[in-house]
């Protein structure tokens, strides 16, 4: 038997969302936060013009994508590294300053793959308990140690929903030492409605030891093509560009990101956005009447804190063919889709409660 790493025996597997169907055939998929949307006809286009040339390797530095996000934000295209999507991306973080000994700080909970990258890389996770559904900034400083080499924050935060105001974030970017990578997990940032949580690139700018995290697979709803990015100071990025494995952004992928961020396709996917920020106010607002403790979010899910009962509230939501993310003790992450879709879990969740 061929010998594998010992560490691939304790570690589980990253659980993806899955879609359910109800007896009568419906199905909201509601469990991996994704866009609710068809993708636009120009972004279809631009990857049907695109598929006459996969016969060719894709532009292995996406030359054209890097320069259009870095004009898009106002950066320098030496401060973009891409990645095969944001989770990609943190893993290429990982090889850039993980190794055996090293630590690296998230809160928990957060996103689900932190601990799995950090395990894969060899590195140690030091989890610090969220209070109540926040971030414990002042906690997550004093974990610092000479062996940090990263810390994680995500902002707003998966699964939880909730987002760090500024004057809080630059307290704890001020702490944190200058050889300690702090990354921004800004996966969620184009849902953001609260004017006084901080956008991570106005925060980067000044601070060599933070960098951005962002993504194509949510409010640009490219979740199944991978293109993510990080926004770094050229030392960070350009180390970051050296770990990522060749050709790893496909050609398809490049061309229906830059077509996402040209405009009219902008403007309408950020209208788009929109319309799912006023489902999350609607959405919490009624579960709220309904009865539901539910935190405020900033992002395009809403977090119920369901404790013992969490996988029989996924049980009854499936019923209704609603799929949601369940953290079994813990509670369940519902994505915002379209209306009906929402409605439809509104029924469920009213249902559990008087059950
Ligand atoms: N960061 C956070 C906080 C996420 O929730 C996700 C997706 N669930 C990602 C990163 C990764 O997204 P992707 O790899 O699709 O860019």
């Amino acid at each position: 038997m061929p010998r594998f790493r010992a560490i691939l025996d304790t570690m589980p597997p990253y659980k993806a969302g899955k879609a359910v169907v109800s007896a009568d055939g419906r199905s909201f998929k509601l469990s991996s936060n994704e866009s609710p949307y068809d993708p636009l006809p120009s972004v279809v286009e631009a990857i049907a013009e695109g598929a006459r040339q996969i016969n060719r390797y894709p532009d292995p530095a996406a030359t054209r994508l890097t320069e259009t996000i870095a004009a898009r934000y106002g950066v320098p295209p030496e401060h973009v590294a891409l990645g095969a999507g944001s989770v990609t991306v943190a893993q290429q973080l990982f090889e850039t300053f993980g190794e055996p000994g090293v630590e690296v700080i998230y809160a928990w909970r957060s996103f689900e793959a932190y601990p799995l990258l950090a395990d894969l890389a060899g590195v140690t996770s030091v989890r610090v308990p969220l209070d109540g559904e926040d971030h414990d900034l002042d906690a997550m400083a004093a974990a610092v140690t000479d062996r940090t080499r990263m810390i994680f924050v995500c902002n707003p935060n998966n699964p939880t929903g909730t987002s760090i105001r500024r004057a809080e974030l630059e307290a704890f970017l001020d702490k944190v030492p200058s050889d300690v990578l702090v990354v921004l997990d800004e996966a969620y940032r184009e849902y953001v409605r609260d004017a006084d949580v901080p956008d991570g690139l106005t925060l980067y700018r000044d601070r060599p030891n933070v960098c951005v995290l962002r993504t194509f697979s949510k409010a640009y709803g490219l979740a199944g093509l991978r293109v993510g990015y990080l926004v770094a100071h050229e030392p960070v990025a350009a180390a970051v560009r050296k770990t990522i494995v060749p050709f790893a952004v496909n050609h398809l992928a490049q061309l229906a990101a830059v077509a996402s961020l040209a405009d009219p396709a902008e403007k309408e996917l950020l209208e788009r956005v929109d319309s799912v920020v006023k489902e999350r106010t609607r959405v919490r607002e009624a579960l709220i009447a309904q009865g539901w403790t539910v935190p405020p979010s900033e992002a395009n899910f809403v977090w119920l804190r369901v404790g013992e009962r969490t996988l029989d509230f996924a049980a009854a939501c499936a019923v209704e063919g609603v799929a949601v993310r369940p953290f079994p003790g813990e509670g369940a992450r519902v994505s915002i889709g379209t209306p009906e879709a929402n409605d439809a879990f509104l029924q469920a969740a009213a249902a559990f409660l008087k059950s």
